[in-house]
This record gives structure tokens, C-alpha cells and sequence, in this order.
């Protein structure tokens, strides 16, 4: 079929994007689904930090790519041995496909797939497989997704269903924010009874950690009102969360934390000059220096967790003896050390509890046509999530 989407020409363009338009909108055709695909009409996709880091170099892939990894959409058809999806269901995309198979998917989320990393650096499908082209040339897929197009043919392993009640926009966000936002304080994190959460850096994965954090600390209440366990306790720490705390440079985020519940939110340099610390740190700027603030600010036996893509010749200075003296750990988290189909359920819920506000995250709807000035919003640090809605098909 054709399609019309958003594709990146060459990395590395000069600033602003409203004039230098690294991403083109083009007329591409879209190959069939295989045996082990499903064919979704895009209804939402959310412009990620990581799209913006394909543009600007920081994560080089190969060009010319359909960016988009972060959607939500209808499933039209799927290949003869997708035998667990009907046409009709609503599903949100995950950008890391997973086999299920190798040693990595047998960490349950811990590492991410072998295979499916190795088709994401090539700008394939699993199976190594291309299904875009354009004037008869090959377009890359954006880890496996390609959602910037009102169609996408994805490998089963990059879909996870959602309920039909969901709304798109938010079926859009949980499958990269909140599943890498939310994944980095319950699966990575896993704060212990009573510890403080900070969240440095608060675009879309950021603000989900906060959210998520939040989520734990209310479900603890209800549950403590209620003369309960707490709520359950899905996916790891069971949620007796301390204070939640944000950390941003830009104030009108730290505003947005403190509306959202957060007990306390400070600019980095408050964080050092008043010597803040938290038991559990997650760093989601992806700069260097936003790293050595969630080191610095990790208290004694505490866990830094940083999700955030640096550019690849980035460093950080930190002190190693602290990590001894204070019994401290460091680790990193990708994509929330997820199991997607496990994971995505769970927010799901707390979604539909009222318990996860995962629409606070969205910060503005736009049209496919104005991406390249989205991406100067989001680059500029104005933007949480911006999301692209699609067109509905008219009834027929
Ligand atoms: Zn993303
Ligand atoms: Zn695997």
C-alpha cells in the first residue's frame, strides 16, 4: 500500500528544524505483512527524546529511516501465524522486538534482546526484512515501528494489545514513557519500604518516572487506609514510596511536578547547594552532567538508575570511593528493563484506576506536517510529549 510519513533525510542538521527540515513528509510504498506481522492503522505516535536523537546524531542510524517508535493503532490484518491478534484491536508498539528466546530475554527485561538490537541498529524488521521504499529506493524502519505514518507493518513482538477504552494518545506514551519511565522506578529502582524518589531530567520518560513513583506512594496510602497490602505490588518494589521528588533546569516543568503531587522539585544547583538526596535516583536528561547530579544527590546504600541516551563520546566525572564508603550501586535501565506484554498491562490498570495520570504527559497534539517545528520544541526543553494524531478514516 502507500503510505505517507515522516522520513529523516541525514542526520546531523543544523538548527532550527522549521528551516532546515531534516525530516521530509514522502510518499513511500508499504510491502505486505509476512507470516509473523501484523498491519496497524497509526492513530497516535509521541515524539520521543530518542527520535530526536536519531536527527541530531547522538544515536546514528541509518538514513534515509521512517522515524517513530512510540504508537498506537488499530490492527487491519495479521500474518497466518499471529494467531493471538484479530483485526480490530487496539495494540501500542514497543521498539524493542523480543524473541523470547535468547539468553538476554531469559533476564526477564534485565538485558535487552540480542535480536531484536541487532535489527534495531540495522533499520530492519526481524528477519531482516525492509518493506519501505521510496521511488523504488529502501527506507529504513525506526526500531521496528515507523509510526510517523498512518500505517506501519510491525513484527509481532512489537505490539502489545490495550484495551479498546484507551484512549489513543495514551495508548500512544505507554508503550516507550511510561514503559521506560515507569520500568526505571518498579523494575530497576524498586525503592524499599519508606525511600525517596528523585527524578532528574523531566521530558516524557522523566515525568512517567514521576508519575509512577507517585502511583506507588498513593497506592500505599489506599492501601494502608484501607487496612490492605498496599495494592499488589506488579513488577517488583511494593511501594511504600517515601517522598517524590523532581529535579528539572527548566521551572515551568518544576511547576508541572509539584501540580502533579511531587512532594518536592528543585533546579540541579539547588539539589548540590542544599545537598538533596533520595534512596532511589533516576537520571532521564541523558547529559552528562544531569548524570553526576543524580550520582551526587543518591544517598548512603541508595541506587542511581539512568535510562537517559547520552551522545556516545559523552563522560561523566564521578567519585568512586562514595560508591564503597556509601555502599552505593549504579545501574542502567533500558526500555524500564520491561517484559512489555507483562509490564504494559500493569500501567494499564493503574491507568484505568485513576492511580497513573499518564495523560499529564502529554504536552500538545500536532499534525504529521509540523514535526520538524515539534522537534525544535522538543529540543529547545519546552516540550513533555507532543503526539501525532492521525486522520480517523471516514465511516463507509
Ligand atoms: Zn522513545
Ligand atoms: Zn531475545
Amino acid at each position: 500500500m502507500q503510505i505517507t510519513g515522516a522520513v529523516l533525510e541525514q542526520i546531523g542538521a543544523a538548527r532550527p528544524y522549521a528551516d532546515t527540515h531534516p525530516l521530509t513528509i514522502s510518499r513511500l510504498d508499504l510491502a505486505e505483512p509476512g507470516p509473523e506481522d501484523v498491519l496497524v492503522r497509526i492513530r497516535a505516535a509521541g515524539l520521543c527524546h530518542s527520535d530526536l536523537s536519531v536527527v541530531d546524531g547522538n544515536r546514528p542510524r541509518p538514513t534515509p529511516m521512517l522515524l517513530g517508535h512510540e504508537a498506537s493503532g488499530i490492527v487491519e490484518r495479521v500474518g497466518e501465524q499471529v494467531t493471538d491478534l484479530v483485526p480490530g484491536q487496539q495494540v501500542s508498539t514497543v521498539f524493542l522486538p523480543r524473541c523470547g528466546q535468547c539468553a538476554n530475554c531469559a533476564t526477564d527485561g534485565k538485558l535487552p534482546c540480542t535480536r531484536g538490537t541487532a535489527v534495531n541498529n540495522a533499520g530492519t524488521l526481524v528477519g531482516d526484512r525492509i518493506l519501505l521504499r521510496r521511488d523504488g529506493a529502501e527506507v529504513r524502519h525506526h526500531l521496528g515501528v515507523s509510526g510517523f505514518a498512518p500505517h506501519a507493518v510491525l513484527h509481532r513482538s512489537s505490539v502489545v494489545p490495550v484495551g479498546a477504552d484507551v484512549p489513543a494518545d495514551i495508548a500512544a506514551v505507554l508503550g516507550c514513557a511510561v514503559l521506560t519511565g515507569g520500568g526505571a522506578v518498579i523494575n530497576a529502582g524498586r525503592p524499599a519500604d519508606g525511600d525517596d524518589v528523585m527524578v532528574v531530567g523531566l521530558g516524557g520518560v522523566g515525568m512517567a518516572a514521576l508519575i509512577t513513583a507517585l502511583s506507588l506512594k498513593k497506592r500505599a496510602r489506599a492501601g494502608r487506609d484501607d487496612g490492605g497490602d498496599g495494592g499488589g505490588g506488579d513488577g517488583g518494589a511494593d511501594g511504600h514510596v517515601g517522598k517524590v521528588i523532581g529535579v528539572d533546569a527548566n521551572p515551568a516543568k518544576l511547576s508541572r511536578a509539584i501540580e502533579l503531587g511531587a512532594d518536592a522539585a528543585h533546579t540541579p544547583a539547588e539539589v548540590a547547594e542544599q545537598g538533596v538526596r533520595a534512596a532511589v535516583v533516576i537520571e532521564a536528561a541523558g547529559h552528562p552532567q544531569a548524570f553526576e547530579t543524580a550520582v551526587a544527590a543518591t544517598g548512603v546504600g541508595g541506587t542511581t538508575v539512568t535510562v537517559g541516551l547520552p551522545a556516545p563520546d559523552a563522560r561523566s566525572e564521578i567519585t568512586p570511593l562514595v560508591l564503597t564508603a556509601e555502599a552505593r550501586t549504579i545501574i542502567g535501565s533500558y526500555l524500564g528493563s520491561a517484559v512489555p506484554a507483562r509490564d504494559i498491562q500493569v500501567y494499564e490498570r493503574l491507568w484505568r484506576e485513576g492511580a497513573l495520570p499518564v495523560g499529564e504527559l502529554i504536552s500538545g497534539h500536532i499534525r504529521l506536517e509540523e514535526i520538524n517545528d515539534a522537534l525544535d520544541t522538543l529540543a529547545d526543553g519546552q516540550a513533555v510529549r507532543q503526539v501525532i494524531m492521525f486522520d480517523e478514516p471516514a465511516e463507509g
